[in-house]
């Protein structure tokens, strides 16, 4: 039997407008992503790329671009007045020579940079990456240093896959260079896209130096820290910050952080919150404001700061400093004016060349996630939103890896481009190795959700290739396709270490995908690739492994020890031969006699 179109609309419903199928080859039978089809093209008219259809109410997506805010040196050409979003369209000043990935883009220029991103991006060509890094839409952060170290050009925007971003760093109380230094490869091994060094403590300089040096990834910072190091922050003069800025950008820090957007107006919108300013750099920007009573400095620096930031081409990753920090300040008046200002910035910045991304909140109910995604991808002209989180709910701490990687899903879905994670440790302490792998892993789950939800091609390939797999019991095949194949290889063999058509989970006689395979008319786990014949016995259990379940605590370690032998003793299988349990061999009597004698070693 196959399937025709008429079966996927039968009477009684209707489907919503049909986006791109993140499926390469169409597998399955389900009809696609919900997402808006992808327009991906220069301009305004690539707004909507990759995004949600809009729930009632939504702000609409800007009509502006970073070509809207070009600078005043350049000179629009005659005849181009209403087709201006190309390069051909401007004159640069005379001996005019670009530095930063913005200013080639603007001069129509595909940098090498472009064109790995398009490499690591394969449904977007250079001209497309070139294209959405003129329209503000996409950043490349690749100071010009860290690009004569190890950096592997990434890019953040909506165009391309969502990013996850993982925090580090020394504090006063824990850690040390070379522990960030592992920490740093640790969340590369683990998918991080960008690490963000927040030390404030220990040796700065030499934590920062050493893990530029070290990293394959794009580095960000929040200068700030560094600034107040040995003073007090109300001693912090504007060359202080200069000069911190200049000393990091010379250093090889590819996006900065700076909280330029708390403005002294905004402050008094934060005397009703239950829990005031939870950002770092921006409480310490708050005090020093109301100290001397005079502007935030980063706000009135800006120009100045751009000029350094460009100089080296770090691009701006602008700071939410009055971020909620639970759900009963969220989406509030301090937030969301803070949110205009950063808009502003980002016109002012794009008028400087300097590439920019947004940083979002923090806390936020579930219900205004989407309207937080839209309404900065308003304000700021869709510049990338840098969101950490949000976490949904506030009651679960040790668990807000959890509770922010549902937020998060959501934000990526709805317009973010890179999802800050948060670790179990978040609000406890300073997350550990395994801490960082928790955080990593819960957003690589967020950001591949909301890929496939989008529709990017070619997201859902490799989920589609497991499910053949788990419906051909093919373990081995299932293993090597998960993120994390240690971990689901040994919690597999706690229960069952050996290759049967079924698991532990349902058991021989209830599985149901063994029960399927029975069925004829079912497709899947047919592919000649994952037949029969390719399983076998699991091997022993190896180190990380073993690892993984002495962490469990549920097997004293002589059960751990003993479970890599005691499937192979009781079905005694050939190396190469299928498992004497398979229901290819045996009848329904011998499988279920031989899970009981597995049960009971
Ligand atoms: S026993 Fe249950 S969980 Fe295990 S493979 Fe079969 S259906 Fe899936």
């Amino acid at each position: 039997m196959s399937i025709t179109a008429t079966d996927l609309q039968a009477p009684g419903y209707e489907l919503p407008a049909l986006g791109n199928n993140p499926s390469s080859s169409a597998a399955g039978t389900t009809p696609g992503s919900f997402a808006r089809k992808p327009q991906i093209a220069p301009g305004r008219s690539g707004r909507m790329t990759f995004s949600s259809p809009d729930t009632p109410g939504m702000p609409a997506a800007s009509d502006r671009t970073a070509w809207d805010f070009m600078p005043s040196d350049w000179t629009l050409k005659p005849g181009f007045e209403s087709n201006y979003e190309c390069a051909e369209a401007w004159e640069p000043p005379a001996g005019f020579t670009p530095v930063t990935q913005l200013e080639s883009a603007r001069c129509g220029i595909i940098t090498p940079e472009m064109q790995r991103v398009a490499e690591r991006e394969p449904h977007l060509t250079p001209a497309q990456v070139r294209d959405e890094v003129a329209a503000g839409r996409m950043i490349i952060p690749a100071n010009r240093v860290h690009l004569g170290y190890q950096l592997d050009p990434m890019c953040i925007g909506r165009a391309g896959k969502t990013k996850i971003n993982a925090n580090m760093g020394a504090s006063p109380v824990s850690s040390s260079t070379d522990e960030e230094v592992d920490k740093l490869k640790w969340a590369e091994k683990w998918g991080s896209d960008t690490v963000m060094d927040l030390s404030t403590g220990g040796n700065l300089n030499e934590c920062r130096e050493a893990i530029i040096r070290n990293a394959t990834v794009p580095i960000g910072t929040v200068p700030i820290y560094s600034m107040i190091i040995g003073r007090k922050i109300e001693d912090l003069t504007h060359e202080d910050i200069l000069r911190m800025l200049k000393h990091q950008a010379k250093q090889g820090v590819d996006y900065f952080t700076i909280h330029a957007g708390v403005r002294m107006a905004h402050l008094r919108f934060v005397e009703k919150r239950l829990i005031g300013i939870v950002s770092r750099g921006g409480s310490l920007l708050a005090k020093w404001m109301i100290t001397h009573n005079r502007e935030n400095p980063m706000y009135e620096l800006w120009e100045d700061i751009c000029d350094i930031m460009r100089e080296y081409d770090v691009s701006f990753s602008i700071g939410d400093g009055l971020r909620p920090g639970g759900l009963a300040d969220a989406t509030d008046r301090a937030q969301l004016s803070e949110l205009e200002t950063l808009g502003e910035l980002t016109e002012r910045a794009w008028r400087k060349g300097v590439q920019v991304m947004i940083e979002g909140p923090g806390h936020v109910p579930f219900d205004q996630i989407e309207f937080n995604m839209k309404l900065q991808r308003r304000l700021c002209h869709g510049a990338p939103f840098y969101v950490l989180g949000p976490l949904v709910t506030d009651i679960f701490p040790g668990y807000d890896h959890i509770t922010s990687c549902i937020g998060a899903t959501a934000a990526g879905y709805h317009g973010a481009s890179m999802l800050c994670y948060v670790t179990p440790k978040e609000h406890l302490g300073l997350p550990k190795k395994d801490d960082v792998k928790q955080g990593c892993i819960a957003y690589k789950i967020a950001a591949h959700a909301a890929d496939v939800a989008l529709g990017i091609p070619g997201t859902r390939d490799r989920d589609d290739e497991l499910t053949k797999a788990r419906a051909a019991l093919n373990w081995e095949k299932h293993f090597e396709l998960s993120f994390d194949p240690e971990y689901a290889r040994a919690l597999h063999d706690e229960d069952l270490d050996v290759d049967t058509d079924f698991c532990a989970m349902c058991g021989h006689d209830w599985c149901s995908v063994r029960i399927s395979k029975e069925i004829e008319m079912f497709v899947s786990g047919k592919d000649e690739e994952y037949q029969w014949d390719k399983a076998k016995v699991s091997s022993a259990l190896n180190p990380d492994q073993l690892a993984v379940l002495e962490s469990r605590g549920v097997l004293s370690p002589d059960e751990i020890h003993k479970l890599a032998s005691k499937t192979k003793k009781a079905v005694a299988p050939a190396e190469t031969s299928k498992a004497s349990c398979h229901s290819d061999y045996v009848d329904a009597e011998e499988a279920r006699r031989i899970q009981e004698e597995i049960a009971t070693v």
